[in-house]
């Protein structure tokens, strides 16, 4: 059987809801159902990238919902900067051995993983999280063009758009 080229870095809790601060699983439980479906549909590896906010020193299990600006002054800069710097390695491995990486799947909202939306307390506002952006860094100094998408498991619309955008170039 013929193996597929196709590659998806995701964020960590999309495959993994356990790993999110304190009241934000709302949807799924441990898994995000329509990521992994559309993967498996289309025969896409998927490649989980760590989870920024629980390595770092001031993150963990359980700990509260905090926004960009908490998280600027305590570590998540540099703990997003240690992992982006492997997966951009990573990705460029990969492509360099023929794979194809489609995409960059984050998480709306996240101030580490947001790749358009961030959450302002009571508005939401355009701006990307640490992470993304210490990826987004890497992925330029290795000279990696990989589109970046950010969902959000409430819009179900635009998830399933975004997704079917994966395949057809965004
Ligand atoms: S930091 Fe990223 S991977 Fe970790 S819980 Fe938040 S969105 Fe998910």
């Amino acid at each position: 059987m013929n193996r597929s080229n196709k590659c998806l870095f995701i964020s960590h809790c999309l495959l993994a809801q356990v790993v999110m601060a304190k009241g934000l699983v709302k949807l799924s439980p441990a898994i995000v159902k329509q990521v992994v479906q559309f993967c498996m549909d289309n025969d896409i590896n998927i490649f989980q990238m760590p989870c920024p906010e629980f390595l770092c020193a001031a993150g963990g299990p359980g700990r509260n919902a905090r926004g960009k600006g908490w998280y600027e002054k305590n570590g998540l800069r540099e703990t997003s900067s240690k992992i982006a710097k492997e997966q951009a390695k990573y990705m460029v491995k990969l492509t360099r051995a023929g794979l194809e990486v489609l995409a960059i799947i984050g998480v709306e909202f996240s101030p580490a993983c947001a790749t358009i939306y961030l959450n302002k307390g009571r508005s939401i506002v355009k701006g990307k999280g640490i992470y993304i952006e210490e990826l987004e860094r890497e992925l330029k100094l290795q000279k990696l063009q990989v589109p970046f998408i950010g969902v959000n498991q409430r819009w179900k619309r635009k998830l399933e758009k975004q997704l079917d955008e994966v395949l057809h170039g965004c």
